[in-house]
């Protein structure tokens, strides 16, 4: 390890080696560093499942080899009542994270990536308001160690970690709201009989079991199964695991917990992105930068959309020779138009979903008053069309859940809205705190319509 580097990564996870992968290669010297030891990098608690457009649309390779556990072909999205089941076709991977976030660290070294282990950021370099590095310590040799760098990437996860030490007030230091998150838990074990159909994702839709989100039963391979649960953070609720102990029978009566292979919990960001990914020498990704998705909060593949556009941002201040926000600003608007403002929009949509009884859901899964294409739709562009929930109002007004499907047309018209403001992001930090507050208006407004 030297003690000056153009570009330091803090945190080698999905974010933080896709902007390692992106990067490797260009000339530059880049730094990446994580805590754990090598062996362990990318291991987390997570279902696993990346949607394989990720990987097109950026063009990483496909997970292979030991790193692929099962090629998925849909979801089978459950009601409460088990009495609808809908199939969301589209094709993605069913990964072994770690296997796939070494190969990525692995091909960037070789490309002239240092990748170190056992490093820790312990805190940030911060002069003349630029983050100008960070102090190390390297558990391998027992040292610390001052780097400076012309631009530190973020890429800590969930614990945000390097950020949060970072002078407050910042818009880089961006807290959330504990109801914008989901703590999640899963296990990872063998099955008692072989699994019917592993290329299909399961996802059960619960409030009961799952206040404010969900049971997924992942399976990896035809044995193997990645199962596990989300509620709403800030709620008050019983500890996950009372409801895992409790519930796991009903959604994973084949797996058989001797054989357990892995478990653990951890919490995802389900809400718009931070307001800004880019201050004075520095980047925000993935978690650290709340990128997963609002609704279903799959995080993987937006932490390396968000990795990418980092990337690019970087490559674009070294040629210009500027490290300030005003160059780094342009991996807000790559990441906004690449997936940042159906987040927003997405956001609205999981503040309404997670309002609904176990009754609305299973009326409007039955009565398909949203459909499966929609859905898609929804998941995809962040686009609930008014024309649906307007066909849809006309068909229920008749009924019997008037109040279920106005509010369905609120959201619609606001999702929407969500997504044009997203669309006049400013094009430069001058403009972020009058833009911030629309947003914050927007969602008050919101908030307050849902509660009515
Ligand atoms: C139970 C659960 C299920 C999920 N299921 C899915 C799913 O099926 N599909 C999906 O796409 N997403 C899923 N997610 C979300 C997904 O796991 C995350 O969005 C994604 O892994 C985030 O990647 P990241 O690189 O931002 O963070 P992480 O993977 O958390 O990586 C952060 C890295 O930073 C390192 N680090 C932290 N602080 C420091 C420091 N100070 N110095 C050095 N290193 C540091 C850590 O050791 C870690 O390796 C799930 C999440 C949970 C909790």
């Amino acid at each position: 390890m030297k003690n000056n580097y153009d570009v330091l990564i803090i945190g080698g996870g999905f974010a933080g080696a896709t902007t390692a992968w992106h990067l490797a290669n260009h000339g530059l010297k880049v730094l990446l560093i994580d805590s754990k030891p090598w062996n362990r990098i990318g291991d987390k608690p997570c279902g696993d499942a990346v949607s394989k457009e990720h990987f097109d649309n950026l063009g990483m390779p496909y997970p292979e080899g030991e790193q692929l556990e099962q090629k998925i072909e849909g979801i089978k999205l459950y009601s409460p009542d088990m009495k609808t089941e809908w199939i969301v076709k589209g094709e993605g991977f069913e990964i072994n994270a770690p296997a796939y976030t070494q190969r990525l660290l692995k091909e960037a070294s070789n490309r002239g990536v240092e990748v170190l282990d056992m490093t820790t950021a312990m805190k940030p370099i911060f002069e003349d308001g630029f983050v100008k590095g960070a102090i190390l310590f390297d558990r391998r040799h027992n040292q610390q160690i001052e780097v400076r760098a012309k631009v530190v990437v973020e890429a800590t996860g969930y614990s945000m970690s390097f950020r949060s030490k970072l002078p407050q007030g910042l818009p880089v230091t961006e807290n959330l709201d504990d109801k914008d998150a989901d703590i999640a838990y899963r296990e990872v074990a063998y099955t008692k009989d072989d699994i019917d159909e592993p290329q299909y994702l399961k996802i059960f839709v619960n409030q009961k079991a799952s206040p404010g989100g969900y049971w997924w039963y992942f399976p990896k391979g035809k044995n193997k199964v990645n199962i596990g649960l989300g509620i709403q953070g800030g709620m008050g609720y019983p500890s996950i695991y009372t409801f895992y102990d409790k519930y796991l029978n009903e959604f994973g009566s084949d797996v058989d917990r001797n054989r357990l292979i892995v478990k653990g919990g951890a919490l995802v960001p389900t809400r718009r992105p931070i307001s800004t990914l880019a201050w004075n020498g520095i980047l925000v990704v993935g978690d650290s930068a709340f990128t997963a998705n609002p609704v279903h909060g799959g995080g993987k593949g937006s932490a390396m959309i968000s990795g990418y556009c980092a990337a690019k941002a970087i490559l674009n201040a070294f040629e210009v020779g500027d490290f300030s926000a005003k160059t780094l600003w342009s991996a807000n608007l790559c990441y906004i138009e690449r997936y940042g403002a159906k987040q927003a929009s997405l956001e609205l949509f999981r503040r309404f979903l997670q309002k609904l009884s176990d009754d609305d859901i299973n009326y409007g899964m039955r009565k398909k008053v949203i459909k499966e294409e929609d859905l898609l739709e929804a998941s995809a562009k962040g686009d609930l069309q008014l024309s649906v929930a307007e066909k849809a109002m006309r068909i229920i007004a008749g009924l019997g859940r008037p109040s279920l499907l106005l509010k369905l047309k609120v959201v619609a018209e606001y999702m929407k809205k969500a997504k044009d403001l997203y669309r006049e992001y400013p094009s430069d930090p001058n403009n972020l705190e009058q833009w911030k507050s629309e947003v914050n208006k927007l969602l008050l407004d919101f908030e307050n319509l849902m509660n009515k």
